[in-house]
């Protein structure tokens, strides 16, 4: 079966451009992987990291999913894929930076809150989203957010920092982030704007990145 022509076209401008530039660093990453930084993304097509932080192959780790959440640490045989590549971004490539992204009209987000109004959604995305529940259910309760638009985006920024708090969870990290050998930080990706809002050290308010 042919690959679809989209992609097919896609491909054939990288092979022209970024890896005829680039052939003599693809050949020494065919070596190994070093990377110092892991993002966690969501698996929105609009907020690709590698385009965000214009990082060249072999720079960033990123695991994308639903959301951009990282589930706590748990002990089960469940299929936990994020925990994986954190577990494998931490204590195999050693990286000294890890990045929670959230971003802005987030589907996972909406989920969330879709949920708690009993509307229906996916069958899988549903137990991933209840991830959420707790944070979700605490700004609910709140009622200090007006509209629903007020609400997506606080539960964004919330769910960032959640994660966070879940990264902790894992025995791996909290032991390199004690010893100074792991940092971790949150982000927040405004799409119409291109704007990157990045989570103060105080871990409650996200700033706009300036450059
Ligand atoms: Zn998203």
């Amino acid at each position: 079966m042919c690959a679809p022509s989209h992609l097919k076209t896609g491909y054939e401008a990288f092979r022209r451009q970024r890896y005829a530039i680039e052939a003599e660093r693809y050949r020494e990453l065919g070596e190994g992987q070093s990377p110092r930084t892991m993002i966690i993304g969501c698996a929105d097509s609009r907020v690709d990291p590698a385009t965000i932080f214009a990082a060249k192959p072999g720079e960033l780790f990123v695991v994308r999913n639903v959301a951009a959440i990282v589930p706590p640490h748990e002990e089960d045989d469940a299929h936990h894929g994020t925990s994986a590549a954190v577990e494998f971004a931490v204590t195999g490539l050693k990286v000294d930076t890890i990045v929670v992204m959230g971003h802005g009209q987030c589907g996972g987000i909406a989920a969330s809150l879709a949920a708690a109004e009993q509307r229906p959604i996916g069958r899988f995305i549903a137990p991933w989203v209840r991830l959420l529940d707790e944070v979700r259910d605490e700004l609910l309760s709140r009622g200090d957010t007006t509209s629903l638009a007020e609400r997506q985006r606080a539960l964004e920024l919330m769910s960032v920092r959640r994660s966070l708090e879940n990264l902790l969870t894992f025995p791996f990290v909290a032991e390199a982030a004690a010893n100074g050998k792991l940092a971790l930080h949150g982000a927040w990706f405004s799409i119409a704007e291109g704007q990157l809002h990045w989570l103060d050290g105080d871990r409650r308010t996200f700033s706009p990145l300036t450059v």
